[in-house]
Formats: structure tokens, sequence, C-alpha cells
């Protein structure tokens, strides 16, 4: 059971919007890291992701790793960290019971380690990502191991390991989702192109309008409303450009009928909608 949701804001990065909408302009936009807090009744509070975090910096000093930091200079106040705005909310880091990892970008990761409480939910296949290869190919990738939780292998649980379910018609043409805590309340759902292990979340809040936090799978609102995605050489090189086509092209489809409210992570328009 869903009592209610919000978001938050934990930083934000800036790049030409051109990386991210084709035809786009040159000049660097700034977009949010954007953080869903879910207050499940008996769970307790979930996060779905956590946006940016004084680690981000520490584990962007040394190169390789260095490049991440030039590549998406971040705009991040300490003062705004997540800790410090769910103390505002009268959340305490070790009252979050779970934290749901869309995927494991160092802006959706960053502050994974403030909550040893939690369990983490993620995809398997994600997690298996950041801990392979070199370093330097992992930054490339967007993936900083450094950002991991020393014990994540004891509090993790992965989407492709949870039972199965058949959505809603309202969330057609998505046809199944992983069913998080085994009530129907979180469900993860598969969105695949962005980079390997990449999931949604969609939530029913009681006598609420369904919310699907979408993660990197649309830049903003706006793309999916134009079905508009970044140009392939943003895509390509983090992940899938046609599967991340295919992704895009069902969220605009889910997004015609209005019935399911669409949370992209990085979406100015969204922030000012529920902020
Ligand atoms: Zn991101």
């Amino acid at each position: 059971m869903i009592d209610s949701w919000q978001i938050l804001r934990v930083g934000a990065c800036r790049h030409p919007e051109a990386m991210t909408l084709k035809g786009g302009h040159w000049c660097p936009v700034s977009f949010p890291a954007l953080v869903g807090l879910i207050r499940h009744r008996t769970f307790g509070p979930i996060l779905f992701d956590t946006g940016y975090d004084d680690r981000f910096f520490a584990a962007t000093e040394p190169l390789p790793e260095r490049l991440y930091r030039l590549a998406t200079p971040v705009q991040f106040d300490s003062a705004d960290s997540l800790p410090v705005q769910l103390a505002r909310l009268g959340l305490t880091p070790d009252d979050i019971a779970g934290v749901f990892v869309s995927h494991f970008h160092g802006d959706h990761v960053a502050g994974l380690s403030n909550f040893p409480k939690a369990r983490i939910v993620c995809a398997g296949e994600g997690l298996k990502r950041i801990r392979a290869g070199s370093r330097f190919g992992r930054v490339r990738k967007g993936l900083l191991s450094a950002l991991l939780p020393g014990d994540i292998d004891g509090r993790a649980a992965f989407f492709e390991a949870m039972p199965r379910v058949r959505l809603n018609n309202d969330m057609g043409p998505f046809t199944h989702g992983a069913d998080v805590l085994g009530d129907g309340s979180l469900i993860a759902v598969e969105l695949p192109g962005h980079c390997p292990g990449h999931w949604g979340l969609l939530i029913r809040p009681e006598g609420g309008k369904p919310v699907f936090f979408i993660g990197d799978a649309a830049w903003s609102i706006a793309a999916v409303a134009d079905n508009r995605p970044p140009p392939a050489i943003t895509t390509a090189l983090l992940g899938e450009t046609a599967t991340y086509r295919r992704t895009l092209s069902a969220l605009n489809t889910v997004s015609q009928t209005g019935a399911v409210e669409l949370i992209p992570s990085h979406c100015e328009v969204t922030a000012a909608k529920w902020l």
C-alpha cells in the first residue's frame, strides 16, 4: 500500500541540450537529478535513486574517474544533500527501508552509502557491469565502482529474480514487471536501451493516478510526448540506440492516454510541476 510519493531535487549537471535531444541547441543546459520518496504503509520509506552526493566528488577525484566530472559538470551543494532534505521531512537515513536503483550511473547511486539499513533493489545485470572491465572502460560508461556500499551483496535483491506479474492495460505496450515487495505495490519494469540493467518503477498510490518513474529512458517529458530521442552518438556511447528508441516509443504510447504520470529523472518541467 502506497500512502504518498514526492520528488526531491538532489543536485544537477550541465551539458549541451543537443546531447540529449536530436536537433537541440549546443548551449549547456541544467539537468536536475530527481529522486523519488515513496511512503509504503508497512515496509516504510523507499527512495527511487539517490541523486548526487559529496561522495561523487571523492569518487571522481583521481584519473581516469575525473574524466566523468569534466564531461558532465555537476552542481551540488552539501546543504541540499539527500540526508539534509530527508531530515527536513522528519526522516533519518536509518529510516529509509529501501532504495530502488534504476541503474548504476554515478548521478543515480552517488548517495547509496548514506542508507546503511536499506534493502537495495536493483538489476543484477547492472551490479555486474559496475564491477566488470577496466576502470577506464567503466568511467566511459558512467560507472563509478567506488560509490558501491561495501556490503551491497548482503543487502541487494535483483529484479530478475523477483516474481513476474502482468501489467494493467494502461501500461501497454509494456506487458510485464517484477513485483518488488510481493504485494503488488512496487512494480519494476525493464526499460532497456539507456544502459545494461536499466529499470523503471511503477507505483499505484492509494486513491491517486499511477506514477511511473522512468529514470533515464527519456531526458524530458517533452521527449516522451514528441517521441524525440537523443542523437545516436549519445545513446550508442552508453547503451543501444535501436533498443533505446523502441523503449521511448513504448513510453510515448503510454503517455498518450494520460492515465499514468511519467517521471523522467532529469526533466526540468517535471521538477517544476512537482516541487
Ligand atoms: Zn542519469
